[in-house]
């Protein structure tokens, strides 16, 4: 197909993708976007899988702290462009065997309350970060190569030591302070595995930081409607602003791509180097391709016939349950995925989108959300295990299945190339990673002179919807490729108002 030179060509849809081509239209570039799959959205798509009669499902994030939190969609006022997200009155739950489950509340007081004995670890600790939501998620999404505004103002001088603090201990094998109880290390335990590796590692224990922290903040947001919601207020600014998007195109090689004065692949690393082989400096695309892969992901989307009967019944007031029992037992099963072998009891995420969303739910059914933590590349079909682990702490769940759909962590890529192995991170979750992805450099969106970047989650700050590394890379663009000095509004406002690029300062 021939395709017509532009500014600007983004390959791939998914947030970071789109959070780029919206910020380069805004400052009035022409921009394509070039999507592999036929529908759009990457990793936040929700799509009908035709399990059940007009039940949807979010086939890859489902729960959305950082979009919400975000500087890019704060910018972009995601919720002003009629995207409705509503935080459940539970951010996550812990189930336990054989003690009451530990929940994080949307109400950190409430938290520490039930925490016992940890509650004032838990108030002085996360309680206070949530006091500081801004400064941490401005430390965490930031692109690590500029001070963040928040850092400079005095009031959040004592919270970025703790932050830290937070991070290293939890990082390490003095993770068992300041939390006494196993409830308390627990509730910590399942936030931290959403960065699938071993326990305790600083990648984990930022995680763990991070999201907990917005957890009392924010709060852990449901879109109603799903995840699509997000990526459909990205397509009509977009659109609104020029912007193309073309589905089923898939890119293998620079040849694929029409010509532009610069292109961002919200691609992984190694996608990258293939796209661009031979043409980028070797020691580079060597770096790129040995940017290593994290362990997997393997989904099972449900459709029940009620709700999940969890033994504990608060546990089903979060929009989010982890599985897996105490930080021990859960850090033995990463141990078991990081060896290469698919635990008898993985870590598992769960989601019922209607606990927040009731719209959800049709003809009395509703879609259930999940996920196993498994080796990369595993070919195991997950639904009978990630049944069992549910089935562990709500008996009866079986019973209430009308319908599912497994998906190894071997044939994930087949709705997204950039799920390599069932990695859902683009790249193993490590602190030098987070700063260093994919290439120790200090420019690490820009690929080659010729106007090449990367602006996926394979670049700082790394996974999850929050548009960030598509911000990072296309302001960078801006920058030097096309000699703006001053960044585009990103707020909704008539196409009209927005700046052309030909007017530089
Ligand atoms: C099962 C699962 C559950 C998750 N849960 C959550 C959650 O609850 N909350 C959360 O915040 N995050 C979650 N995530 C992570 C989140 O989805 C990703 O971090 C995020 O989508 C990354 O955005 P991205 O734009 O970098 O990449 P992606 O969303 O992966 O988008 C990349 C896009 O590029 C396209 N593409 C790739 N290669 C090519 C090519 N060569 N040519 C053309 N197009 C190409 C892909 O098809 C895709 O559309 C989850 C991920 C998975 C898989």
């Amino acid at each position: 197909m021939h395709l017509p030179e532009v500014d600007a060509v983004v390959v791939g849809s998914g947030p970071n993708g789109l959070a780029a081509a919206v910020t380069l239209a805004r400052a009035g570039l022409s921009v394509q976007v070039l999507e592999s799959q036929p529908t759009l959205g990457g990793g936040a798509r929700t799509l009908d899988l035709g399990l059940a009669a007009g039940i949807v499902h979010d086939i890859c994030s489902a729960a959305h702290p950082l979009a919400l939190a975000s500087p890019f969609f704060d910018a972009f006022d995601v919720r002003s462009r009629g995207v409705r997200a509503i935080a459940p009155a539970a951010s996550y739950a812990q189930p336990l065997d054989d003690q009451p489950a530990a929940i994080a509340w949307h109400d950190a007081e409430r938290t520490a309350e039930d925490l016992g004995a940890d509650g004032p670890a838990w108030r002085a600790t996360i309680g206070t970060l949530a006091q500081h939501e801004d400064l941490v998620v401005q430390l965490a999404l930031g692109d690590k190569r500029s001070i963040p505004p928040a850092l400079l103002d005095p009031r959040t001088l004592t919270a970025a030591p703790l932050f830290g603090a937070l991070v290293g201990l939890q990082g390490s094998r003095a993770w068992d302070l300041p939390f006494r109880t196993q409830r308390a290390r627990a509730l910590l335990g399942g936030v931290a595995a959403h960065a699938i590796g071993t326990m305790p590692s600083l990648g984990l224990s930022a995680t763990a930081g991070l999201l907990s922290t917005i957890a009392h903040g924010t709060g852990w947001p449901i879109p109603v409607g799903g995840s699509q919601a997000i990526i459909d207020a990205l397509l009509a600014d977009l659109r609104a602003h020029g912007g193309q998007v073309l589905p089923g195109h898939h890119v293998r090689t620079w040849r694929d791509v029409p010509p532009a004065r610069a292109v961002l692949l919200d691609t992984p690393a190694g996608a990258a180097a293939d796209i661009l082989a031979n043409r980028l400096p070797s020691s580079l695309e060597r770096a790129l391709r040995r940017f290593p892969h994290g362990n997997a992901a393997a989904k099972v989307d449900f459709v029940l016939s009620g709700p999940v009967p969890w033994r504990d019944a608060e546990v089903g007031e979060a929009g989010t349950q982890h599985l897996g029992g105490t930080r021990e037992q859960m850090a033995r099963a990463e141990a078991q995925v990081a060896a290469g072998r698919v635990p008898e009891h993985p870590v598992t995420l769960v989601s019922d989108p209607s606990v927040a969303d009731p719209s959800r739910i049709r003809g009395g059914l509703r879609p259930l959300w999940a996920y196993a933590h498994v080796p990369a590349g595993d070919t195991t079909d997950p639904t009978e295990m990630v049944t069992r682990q549910i089935e562990r702490f709500a008996p009866g769940f079986r019973d209430l299945i009308v319908a599912s759909r497994g998906i190894p962590a071997a044939e994930m890529p087949a709705h997204n190339p950039s799920l390599v192995g069932g990695d859902i991170s683009m790249g193993r979750v490590t602190m030098a990673g987070m700063i260093a992805r994919p290439t120790a450099r200090w420019d690490p969106y820009r690929l080659a002179e010729t106007g090449w970047y990367l602006c996926s989650s394979a670049t700082p700050p790394g996974p999850w919807v929050h548009g960030m590394s598509g911000w990072h890379a296309a302001r960078r663009v801006l920058q030097r490729e096309f000699g703006l000095r001053q960044m585009p509004s990103l707020s909704p406002s008539p196409p009209s108002a927005s700046r052309r690029a030909g007017d530089r300062d």
